[in-house]
């Protein structure tokens, strides 16, 4: 790689915290991350990684307050040790539940609940990490999104609410983090294969009827978002922050007849 292309794309010497990283698309993005040179913590509640990995795994569960605030600092001192402070955030631990039941209690259950992992720990990471961000100069957070923070997709309120309130507290963290150079922007996936999406795509009338919304027809892979992830993390976006990367093979641009 010539110089100029690695001082835009290459993460060497920089600390990556990737949360959500057991499997699906945070782990590709972990793994990713790591490939392009930086130092990467990936966190899931899993004993560990689905795959082997090359990233370092540490089990923490993103809901938990107490676990998630200790894990974030002992990672933030195993780097300043070395001379480094963590200088990439990506929220990607998300999950969606069933949340139209009958039972009004158990409605209400599902939405707290997928509110805790989708909203609320990016929330208190971000807000943990942009401390350490502010004291060594600067920082990019990427928070994974989704084509259902643009409409209103039928059967799972909860999830779009949370991807769509999500959307905006990157906007209003973008702005308010822009004085201490930190970037902070969506990374807003489509269709992906992953543990998350697999039942649907295994239905062939939903399948077919998804891809027909695609210009590129296709489902995406978790590798397709790897390259987004390693242009927002690193300096070939340095003048880009509160934006929405659509990496959905168009389907948020197609019209529709
Ligand atoms: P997935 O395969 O189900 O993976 C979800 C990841 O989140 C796992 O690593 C899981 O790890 C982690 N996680 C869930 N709850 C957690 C918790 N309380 N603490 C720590 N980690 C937790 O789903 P995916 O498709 O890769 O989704 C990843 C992200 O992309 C999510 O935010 C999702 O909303 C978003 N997204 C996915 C698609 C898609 O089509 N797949 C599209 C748009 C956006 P453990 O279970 O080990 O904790």
């Amino acid at each position: 790689m010539s110089s100029f292309l690695e001082q835009l794309y290459s993460l060497a010497g920089k600390t990556a915290l990737v949360l959500g990283a057991s499997r699906g698309i945070g782990f590709s993005l972990a793994e990713g991350l790591q490939l392009a040179g930086a130092e990467v913590y990936g966190l899931s509640r899993s004993s560990s990684s689905v795959q082997k990995c090359n990233f370092n795994y540490v089990r923490c569960d993103v809901t938990n307050d107490f676990e998630l605030r200790s894990v974030i600092e002992g990672i933030n001192e195993k780097s300043k040790s070395i001379a480094k402070s963590i200088d990439i955030l990506v929220n990607a631990a998300g999950i969606t539940v069933p949340d139209t039941d009958e039972d009004i209690d158990m409605r209400l259950e599902s939405f707290e609940k997928t509110l805790d992992v989708n909203l609320r720990a990016p929330f208190h990471a971000i807000s943990l990490v942009s401390e350490f961000m502010k004291e060594s100069g600067g920082g990019s957070i990427i928070n994974v999104t989704s084509i259902a923070a643009e409409a209103g997709f039928p059967g799972n309120p909860s999830y779009v609410a949370s991807k769509g309130a999500l959307k905006l507290l990157t906007k209003a963290f973008a702005e308010d983090l822009a004085i201490h150079n930190i970037r902070v922007n969506n990374l807003s996936p489509g269709y992906i294969l992953t543990d998350m999406t697999r039942n649907s795509y295994k239905d062939e009338h939903l399948r077919s009827l998804r891809t027909r919304n695609m210009m590129l027809k296709r489902w995406g892979t978790t590798e397709d978002l790897v390259g987004a992830v390693i242009y927002l993390a690193g300096d070939g976006s340095s003048y880009v922050t509160g934006s929405d990367l659509m990496v959905d093979g168009g389907w948020s641009a197609k019209g529709f007849v």
